[in-house]
């Protein structure tokens, strides 16, 4: 099973509704505004 840690804040996710494709990963967040810092900066939280 994929893991579902919030990549931006470290928190685990509970739903599957804000998430980001980003190469070739799905990435999910606790909320909207974790998911906009990851869209506008993808490359900090991907490695
Ligand atoms: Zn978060």
């Amino acid at each position: 099973m994929e893991k579902m840690i919030d990549p931006v804040c470290g928190m685990k996710v509970k739903g599957k509704e804000l998430t980001s494709l980003y190469g070739g990963k799905n990435y999910y967040f606790c909320n909207s505004h974790c998911k906009e810092e990851f869209d506008r900066n993808p490359l900090k939280y991907t490695r």
